[in-house]
């Protein structure tokens, strides 16, 4: 069996290796690692995200650089800034134990000056986003002109993002004679042009079959009339009680309705798209990380990086036209070699996509029939009772305990757990129509009148906001220059807090800050989930506001807009 020793790494890295639990090399680390560490050659690898090719690279070039020379020696180019700081962090800590190694990431929409400190400090390695590589390179604040590695990460979604002219200047200031090594999920002509045009005969790996998805991903598609995507939606996450997600879009507007949906119907969802700033983006994806957020409701572009292990279901709220992306959605789940499941709804007219995905990956996609609202329903109670059986015993409340069963005495146990489910699910519709549009729809239009006339009932009382005794009232230093609407704002604190519709209101976006209030009960959770949480280089601050003191805008205050 090969072991990571066999494939001739040194005692530095054998111990990152063991400190990171890592057993076996994977399939891509088997095949890359012992030709990168001997062999002074280019390489172009097909390797789907979650299969361990950070590493692969990573290693190879830990091990061949010259940590006691402080000038950069290795590049790595990285599509998206999220993706840049995971390599980053990655590297740090398969290089932990080499001595003098330092790897500094390079990204935009952070200072530019600080990254350009670090690099005058030393890094033998920097990985970069190629923006910011370029703007760096052309202010003289990086060099990497003696490089002796450079690799090309997921080279397939830079070409989508459209940085090749970047690339193809970045690779100007390198030298002719340095290792390139690419890697890509897919094989598109343009990732092949890259590799003809700035590769010298490179050797070619693949790790399963070019082009196809990983193994571990099941497929299924679903036929289901355009209007009715969101009940399918309810449908498939209320069958999947423990569903960690993302959920593509094709545009910010349905991305952001699909997210308010879901949200408005109790589940932990948010939106990420490409009209959030970078800040509102990173709130996201660290709660999404931090699980929680359960489902994230994404656009292709904004989910470009996403780099998070354990997602179990990915959903094609709509088929992208591009077969590739189609490949880069579903390469999400199935990650680390864990199971996911990639779930496409598709119209009957549509349904010939599903043939030419079919073909390209050379698999066979499931259809799936929707679940009845009977099947939902069921699957809400199984999921329920495992709840109640898994609920620690709140040892307090022991004393109250006979008074209680004194007081259901004459029930028998039937008809209280009856009773109990009754009241738990008095609000779930078991009409069967209840999964359809015209249910899907009543419930949409009576959410909108809800949502109507509570923002009617603040707009009446946003000239003078009073904080009453049962409400607490809020600071946080984050506001309409980063680019947050009170609507975002609150769906951010919401999505954030794991708190309900209803739990953060008045907010209020001034240009620097904001304020929002949150009912007493959640104070500490308010404090503890912004204390010392860092964004963007920033540190996000929240603060109570002093009790009692109403807030009148200043004159100054840019004001955005009041809920
Ligand atoms: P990557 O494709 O580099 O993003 O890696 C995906 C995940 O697999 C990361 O969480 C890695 O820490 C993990 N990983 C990488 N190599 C191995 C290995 N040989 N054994 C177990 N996990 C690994």
């Amino acid at each position: 069996m090969t072991t990571f020793k066999s494939l001739g790494l040194n005692a530095e890295l054998l111990k990152a290796v063991e400190k990171l639990g890592f057993e076996t090399p994977t399939d891509v680390q088997d095949k890359v690692i012992p030709i990168l560490l001997e062999q002074d050659t280019d390489l172009v690898a097909l390797a789907q995200t979650g299969t361990g090719k950070t590493a692969a690279f990573g290693f190879p070039m830990l091990q061949r650089i010259d940590s006691t020379n402080r000038r950069t020696q290795g590049l790595i180019l990285s599509p998206t800034r999220e993706l840049c700081i995971q390599i980053t962090n990655d590297m740090v800590e398969y290089g932990k134990a080499i001595k003098g190694v330092n790897v500094v990431a390079i990204y935009g929409g952070a200072n530019i000056q600080e990254q350009a400190n670090k690099i005058k400090r030393g890094a033998q390695i920097v990985v970069a986003t190629p923006g910011r590589l370029k703007d760096m390179i052309k202010r003289r604040l990086v060099d990497i002109s003696a490089i002796k590695y450079c690799v090309l990460d997921e080279a397939d979604e830079m070409l989508n993002m459209g940085f090749y002219e970047d690339i193809k200047d970045i690779l100007t200031h390198t030298p002719n004679d340095k290792n390139s090594w690419l890697f890509s999920a897919t094989m598109p002509p343009e990732v092949n042009r890259i590799a003809k045009k700035f590769m010298n005969n490179p050797q070619e790996i693949t790790v399963g079959t070019k082009n196809s998805s990983a193994k571990n991903i099941e497929h299924q598609y679903f036929i289901v009339p355009g209007r009715e995507r969101y009940a399918a939606l309810r449908a498939v996450v209320s069958m999947n009680t423990d569903i960690f997600g993302v959920v593509f879009c094709r545009t910010k507007i349905e991305t952001q309705k699909v997210a308010d949906k879901l949200i408005q119907d109790g589940y932990k969802a948010a939106a990420i798209h490409g009209d959030l700033s970078q800040n509102q983006r990173d709130i996201v994806m660290q709660s999404f990380r931090k699980k929680r957020i359960q489902l994230l409701v994404a656009t292709d572009v904004a989910a470009r990086g996403i780099d998070v292990d354990d997602i179990t279901h990915v959903i094609n709220y709509q088929l992208p036209d591009e077969t590739e992306v189609y490949t880069h959605r579903s390469g999400r789940t199935g990650r680390a070699g864990k199971k996911g499941t990639s779930i496409i709804f598709v119209t009957k007219s549509d349904r010939r996509k599903i043939k030419s995905i079919e073909n390209k990956l050379q698999t066979k996609l499931s259809e799936i029939q929707m679940p009845s609202a009977e099947e939902v329903f069921t699957s809400k109670i199984n999921h329920w009772v495992e709840q109640v059986k898994t609920t620690p015993i709140k040892s307090d409340l022991h004393n109250h305990l006979p008074k209680v069963i004194n007081a259901f005495e004459e029930l028998t146990k039937e008809t209280l757990i009856e009773l109990i489910l009754s009241k738990e699910f008095k609000s779930f519709d078991l009409h069967p129509k209840a999964l359809e549009f015209s249910g899907e729809g009543r419930s949409e239009r009576s959410s909108r009148r809800s949502d109507r006339s509570s923002d009617r009932s603040f707009e009446r009382s946003d000239r003078k906001i009073n904080a009453p005794e049962d409400k607490d009232r809020f600071f946080i230093n984050v506001g309409a220059r980063d680019q947050y609407e009170w609507t975002t704002l609150k769906d951010f604190l919401r999505s954030f807090l794991s708190l309900e519709q209803d739990d953060v209101f008045q907010v209020e976006v001034m240009k620097n800050f904001s304020f929002f209030s949150t009912h007493k009960k959640h104070r500490d959770l308010v404090l503890k989930a912004f204390d010392n949480l860092i964004m963007d280089d920033r540190k996000v601050s929240v603060e109570l506001t002093k009790k009692g003191k109403t807030f009148s805008p200043k004159k100054n205050f840019k004001k955005k807009k009041f809920n």
